[in-house]
């Protein structure tokens, strides 16, 4: 049984002015489907940092938030008491250059954007983290899906990858069902296309595993 597991989860809107932004498709039913087999089956508590979605879970810790900085400062916050860390969420990598407190009109609309990069939370989540406590990290791949993952998984410092593998007949983004593969130091694990429910629950097993195989070895990893 794990004691907090902290999962992130949803878009990011990254505001141009008080009424527009820059989003992306992500519905956040990974992470809830997440939230809600770990609250069921595996943790004391759910820590749920979420984007802007239709349904949150219930009987977690909520934390909602809006832009990627939002999302980064909830989020370590919660990081070092968490044993288990899952970043499902679709974090915008960029934000507008400096957003407009009023709409702007549309005659004053800048038609080229200058945009700034925003912190990627799963690196520094790799950076940061202890020997114990256990990263998970996704990934949408439209081709070598399996090649650029493991580059991923090495440079995000991570215990398990999910990897979307995102084509016209497995939109992942939005979508009810979903194709992934698992991605472990020493593992490749394809799995079948499924719902996000089977699949949060066959991530949790995959945590769960590599929890008990460390405690086995008995030795933290480097
Ligand atoms: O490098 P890439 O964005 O493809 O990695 C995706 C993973 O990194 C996801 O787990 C996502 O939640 C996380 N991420 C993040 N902060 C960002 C971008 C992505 O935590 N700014």
């Amino acid at each position: 049984m794990f004691k907090r597991v902290l999962i992130t989860s949803g878009p990011t809107r990254e505001p141009l002015d008080p009424i527009r932004f820059l989003g992306n498709r992500s519905s956040g039913l990974t992470g809830m489907n997440l939230a809600r087999v770990f609250l069921k089956k595996y943790a004391a508590e759910v820590v749920f940092v979420s984007g802007p979605v239709c349904r949150y879970p219930s009987g977690v810790t909520l934390v909602k938030v809006e832009t990627a900085l939002e999302m980064r400062d909830a989020f370590f916050k919660y990081f070092s008491g968490a044993d288990v860390i899952i970043m499902a969420a679709a974090v915008g990598d960029f934000r507008p250059a400096g957003s407009s407190q009023q709409k702007i009109k549309k005659a004053g609309f800048p038609l080229v954007m200058k945009l700034e990069r925003n912190p990627d939370i799963l690196k520094e989540a790799g950076e940061r983290r202890t020997p114990q406590q256990l990263l998970v990290g996704f990934a949408a791949e439209t081709e070598n899906a399996v090649k650029n993952g493991k580059r991923k998984f090495l440079r995000k410092n991570l215990d398990l990858l999910v990897i979307n593998e995102i084509s016209e007949e497995n939109p992942a983004f939005g979508a009810v069902r979903n194709r992934v593969t698992l991605l472990t130091a020493d593992r490749v694990i394809p799995l079948p296309r499924r719902s996000k429910s089977e699949l949060a629950a066959a991530i949790a097993i995959q945590v769960a595993n590599l929890s008990i195989m460390r405690k086995n070895r008995g030795v933290p990893r480097e």
